[in-house]
């Protein structure tokens, strides 16, 4: 640690903290220990003699897991879905004051590994989005709204991509005592992949969790080329290294490698045993003082709670004070964060929105509150959604099983479950520790019930039959489906054959139906998108406890949708070629669940455009009741340095690009960051800007979101660069403004190990997609 940038003070504090420690009591708040007295995901022992309370750790991104007195925040996917920094931001203060007075001094978040890579992924709604730029461009903010009340641990690092076989028990012969590996380039690893750490970073974030996969054959808490050499290293990270739980393997090698703390408890860090590596001359002194410092510099810095994890009872199911944390300052917020991550992607003859429809038909499993809310945490009923209970209830496994998940997932022998859904109720987060736990829920049937008192709207609804009967009479019919994903497995499929034939059925029966997806990442729409019966289409994803409220506003227009896709939609699951399964164990190697990320930089919307293929609906679409024309597009470069340049230090990380079964060539090292937080400054100066006129020509109120894509000459057809979202009355116009910066037009350069900005033109696109361009111009430099 160096400690400049902000950390200067903090630095000094620990600093002379550490010097008057002895090793015991420095190893001592390396690891953690389980509470007797506080419900905290982990916990760090206090050091009294020097005024140190200790730490109290506690999931999530998306809100305080698993206690009492919270709100349940619009999830990852959803704020990715909203396009929206200034919402992001007010989360993110809002999420954090309430973390801290829960007493919780680390919230375990946010998301942005897995970014989103595996189309089946199990947790890739608790992040923003598959594109590292937009994924990057939120965690920013996110990290800058919760620290201002405690530290945020953006996790995890890096390259966990997948939830099958992420952690196996080495005492489960079936998942071969090795979690996957993650093979990946040097290039790929800067373009993508830690792109939007490089954005936590320069944010000062506190703390990262490094992850339960491998990395070229090195696990990821003991790999020191991802993390003394990218993290702390390359990105100046200032803050310290957590473990997920229970992804430490090695003593020693975890410490070299740069990893400072270990969750929730440590085998090889317990006992004196950092204090013995030290006496016995394997450990540098320097290393243990850093750990030490880190952990102290981050906590006197972002998260001097008096009492951690006072707030946090151990058991909810006891009596216990309910201290409700919840600001109702944060309502606001709450609800039009959940409204503006809904996207409409279909809406023929204007069947939306509603106008006081006489009679109206709700169905699907989805539309109503889940039937319970435990004591347990309300958050815990999440684990017990779908495929999870049914597990839990035939004491099939523990979750982090996640091969035999994998399995079931396949062929599920039961009838009452369906794969890949949550059945009992509306979907408003996905399942896990990222799961959030609120007080209340608004389902979509409690909301329009409340419209229709007011509109005095007759109302029909089925909520339990899958051919539900439909009065033909119905002004409009809405059907609620749900596509589940959760920590620990991934998802079965990117659509069901249940909620498909339900939604079939009422179309069948209604010419004015209208479904309603709370997704948990990408969802399929082909089996019916095209019947001419489904006239409203709305990936609702996962608004937190406003959704119902928020999905009537949208679909009667009191706000216009303005949300849009922070994914690309296929026409059918191949199409997302490599990177829509899993990869699963095999038997024929030491190495056994290889995941090479052969593909590159190429997911998504790069890969569609690279293969020209037509996806269904394309990476940042989505539908208003407004209409928006494009002008005046002006570009400019701001950089007088014309020159091809050139950073970064090549000499001191190596790292493996092979495609090896082998671990990785990396180098132990425990040298100083090689430059300040966020890597080279340089990569941070504007170079070129771009703006444009963007006017409401419609007739309604409504949000545009103006979307800027490069080209890098040698790279993708375009990549996002840049987005502006901009509320406009009717007739209005306004100016979108986008800087670029040097690492917004640079490259990786892997063989000289350096980020290169090349002279030369560049294209610019902006547009209302990726694919819907308005204007057309360059940047020069
Ligand atoms: C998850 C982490 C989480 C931790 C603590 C792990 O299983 O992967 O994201 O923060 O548990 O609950």
């Amino acid at each position: 640690m160096s400690g400049s940038g902000g950390w200067e003070e903090s630095y000094q504090v620990a600093k002379d903290l550490v010097s008057r420690m002895t090793n015991d009591e420095k190893n001592n708040i390396t690891y953690g220990y389980a509470s007797t007295t506080n419900g905290c995901s982990g916990n760090i022992p206090s050091l009294e003699r020097l005024g140190f309370p200790g730490l109290c750790l506690s999931d999530s991104g998306n809100g305080v897991r698993g206690t009492d007195g919270v709100n349940g925040y619009p999830s990852g996917l959803h704020m990715g879905a909203t396009w929206n920094k200034a919402l992001t931001l007010s989360r993110a203060q809002f999420m954090g004051a309430e973390f801290k007075r829960k007493g919780v001094n680390v919230a375990l978040g946010p998301v942005v590994g897995p970014l989103g890579r595996t189309a089946r992924g199990g947790r890739n709604w608790e992040g923003f989005s598959n594109d590292p730029y937009l994924s990057g461009s939120l965690t920013y903010d996110t990290i800058m709204g919760m620290q201002e009340s405690v530290i945020a641990c953006v996790k995890h690092f890096i390259m966990n991509e997948q939830e099958t076989n992420r952690n196996p028990p080495l005492t489960d012969p079936t998942a071969l005592n090795v979690s996957v590996n993650s093979n990946i380039d040097d290039k790929t690893i800067h373009e993508l992949y830690l792109w939007p750490f490089q954005d936590a970073v320069k944010a000062g974030v506190g703390s990262v969790m490094c992850a339960y996969n491998q990395i070229n054959g090195s696990y990821a808490c003991q790999n020191s080329w991802t993390q003394n050499g990218l993290l702390k290293g390359e990105l100046g990270f200032q803050g310290f290294i957590v473990t997920d739980w229970g992804a430490q393997h090695a003593g020693l090698a975890t410490a070299e490698a740069g990893l400072d703390m270990v969750m929730p408890s440590s085998a090889y860090w317990e006992n004196g045993n950092l204090t013995l590596m030290v006496r016995n001359g394997s450990l540098p002194q320097s290393r243990l003082d850093d750990m030490a410092t880190r952990i102290l510099a981050s906590w006197h810095r972002y998260a001097q709670i008096e009492e951690p994890g006072a707030g946090m009872p151990i058991d909810l199911l006891a009596p216990h004070p309910i201290d409700d944390a919840r600001d109702p300052a944060a309502n606001d917020m709450l609800l039009q964060a959940a409204i503006e991550g809904h996207v409409l992607v279909k809406n023929v003859n204007n069947a939306l929105p509603l106008q006081k429809p006489k009679l109206l038909s709700l169905f699907g499993y989805d539309g109503v509150v889940p039937s319970i809310n435990t004591p347990g945490g309300p958050g815990t009923f999440n684990w017990n959604f779908g495929l999870v209970s049914t597990q839990y209830a035939l004491g099939l496994g523990d979750f982090n099983d996640t091969y035999l998940f994998e399995n079931f997932a396949s062929a599920a022998p039961w009838d009452a479950v369906v794969p890949g859904i949550a059945l009992n109720g509306t979907l408003y987060t996905g399942g896990g520790s990222g799961a959030t736990t609120p007080a209340f829920i608004d389902a979509p049937f409690d909301a329009f019930l409340r419209q229709a008192r007011t509109d005095n709207t007759l109302m029909h609804w089925d909520f339990y039959n899958q051919e539900p009967m439909v009065n033909e009479a119905s002004d409009a019919c809405i059907v609620f489906i749900n596509a589940l994903a959760s920590e620990g497995w991934d998802r079965p499929d990117l659509a069901d054959s249940y909620s498909d034939k339900l939604v079939e059925s009422v179309a069948s029966q209604c010419n004015n139906t209208h479904v309603v997806i709370h997704n948990s990442g990408i969802r399929l729409v082909d089996a019916w998108v095209d019947n001419p019966n489904i006239t409203a289409i709305i990936y609702a994803h996962l608004p937190g406890q406003d959704s119902g409220q928020a999905l009537v506003e949208v679909m009667y227009g009191v706000q216009s949708p303005s949300g849009r896709l922070p994914y690309t939609v296929a026409k059918k699951a191949s199409d997302y070629g490599r990177t829509l399964n899993p990869v699963v164990p095999t038997n024929d190697s030491l190495w056994h669940t290889q995941d090479n990320f052969t593909e590159g930089v190429y997911i998504d919307y790069r890969d569609f455009i690279a293969k020209n293929i037509t996806p269904r609906y394309e990476f940042g679409y989505g539908l208003t009741y407004s209409e928006f024309a494009y002008s005046n597009l002006q570009t400019q470069s701001t950089s007088s340095n014309t020159t091809a340049y050139s950073t970064g230090n090549g000499t001191a990380w190596t790292s493996t690009t092979a495609w090896t079964s082998s671990p990785a060539n990396t180098t132990s090292n425990t040298t100083a960051p090689t430059h300040p937080e966020g890597g080279d400054p340089n990569l941070w100066t504007p170079i070129a800007s771009v703006s444009c006129t963007v006017q409401n020509t419609g007739a309604v109120a409504a949000a545009e979101v103006a979307q800027l894509y490069v080209h890098i000459p040698g790279g993708p057809a375009r990549v996002l660069r840049g987005f502006q979202k901009e509320m406009l009355q009717p007739g209005q116009s306004c100016t979108m403004d986008f800087e670029l910066t040097r690492r917004d037009l640079s490259e990786y350069d892997a063989a000289q190990r350096k980020w290169v900005l090349n002279k030369g033109r560049y294209e610019v696109f902006v547009g209302k997609s990726v694919l819907d361009v308005q204007l057309r111009g360059a940047v020069y430099v």
